[in-house]
């Protein structure tokens, strides 16, 4: 799927990496979020303390990643990076924990799919910078504290409401992060292709912004993609009909929505009458996991209005019909 927010290859990770932005400076759109972590990062620094605990959370591809690994330059200290389903023992997290060093980062992407028993440790961790391990077995098995440095854990997740509440409740600075508009993502598409020395006009850059699902990965992905079209069928530079083609041919719609929303929302007409339909019963039939439905497809559909969530389940709204070119149903009653 050529808009999935997740990265594909580990080509396209280096790639990724060499857009990310590496300062808060640089770090372009979500201005709440960034004014706050400026004075947190500043007045953590003037204390010589590690930051607080960092929550984020967001819809895969807006720049999570981005802002831990931007968090540890700030704070001039280093990075270590693992996920939730990466840490299976207690162990593991453990020796990633003492090998912290003062006001360290540690990155987990996906918290909210930690193991319980992995949880449990990370709790004193968090609160005195502390650990208990067991040595031993039976009933020689006794139980050690370890003192930690200092450090500030990033836990990244798409679903802030999976995280369980003692968890959550361990986190100084919770933010959401939240779909960029065409503005500033046209701002990130013309700053990316500086760095691809791509050549784009600003119409042209505005094109690959307004159809990229407000998010920066699909736009950077957009971007070289239409990249390779416009030097192969034109003279390399990108301007709006370069762009609108390559998008075309990508089966990318002017709205921005791809093959993957649209069998969505096409499933819901064709298959449940315009719904309301379950979530499980949606992914089964167009052959999807739950998760991906909920993570990657609904939420950007739900906030532009093509897709409306009720308690008995999806429903199609009347620009669901429209956008498809159909006739919306009349309105019970009318
Ligand atoms: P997430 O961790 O939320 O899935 P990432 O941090 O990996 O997302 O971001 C995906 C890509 O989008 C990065 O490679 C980065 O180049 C780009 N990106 C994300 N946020 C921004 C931003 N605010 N400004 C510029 N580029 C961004």
């Amino acid at each position: 799927r050529i808009v999935a927010p997740q990265s594909a290859s580990p080509n396209e990770d280096s790639v990724e990496r060499a857009l990310r932005p590496r300062a808060l400076s640089e770090y372009i759109g979500q201005h709440r979020v960034r004014e706050q972590l400026e004075i947190f990062i500043a007045a953590a620094k003037n204390r010589g303390e590690a930051l607080d605990h960092v929550l984020l959370f967001g819809p895969p591809g807006l720049g999570k990643t981005t802002l831990a690994h931007i968090v540890a330059n700030e704070m001039g200290v280093h990075l270590r990076q693992t996920s939730g389903p990466v840490l299976e023992r207690p162990g593991d997290l453990a020796a990633l924990l003492t090998n912290l060093e003062k006001n360290d980062v540690l990155f987990i992407d996906e918290i909210h799919r930690l193991s319980p028993v992995v949880e449990e440790i990370l709790y004193p961790a968090l609160e005195d910078f502390q650990i208990d391990i067991l040595i031993g077995e039976g009933p020689a098995a006794r139980s050690v504290k370890i003192d930690l440095q200092p450090f500030t854990l990033v836990g990244a997740t798409t679903r802030a409401g999976m995280l369980t509440n003692p968890l959550r409740d361990r986190f100084g600075i919770v933010s959401r992060l939240e779909f960029y508009n065409a503005e500033d993502l046209t701002h990130i598409v013309k700053r990316s292709a500086h760095l691809l020395n791509a050549e784009t006009t600003p119409d042209g850059a505005a094109e690959i912004a307004r159809r990229a699902r407000g998010t920066p990965r699909i736009a950077n992905r957009l971007l070289r993609r239409v990249r390779d079209y416009a030097e192969v069928k034109a003279d390399g530079r990108i301007d709006v009909a370069v762009a609108s083609a390559a998008l075309a041919m990508l089966e990318v719609d002017p709205q921005g929505l791809d093959l993957m929303d649209r069998k969505l929302l096409e499933a819901i007409i064709h298959k449940f009458d315009g719904g309301p339909v379950g979530v499980d019963s949606l992914a089964a039939a167009i052959g999807e996991e739950r998760d991906t439905i909920e993570d990657v497809i609904e939420p950007f559909l739900i906030q532009h209005g093509y897709l409306q969530r009720t308690p008995r389940g999806r429903m199609a709204t009347q620009a669901t019909w429209r956008h498809l070119g159909l006739t919306p149903p009349k309105p019970a009653g009318a």
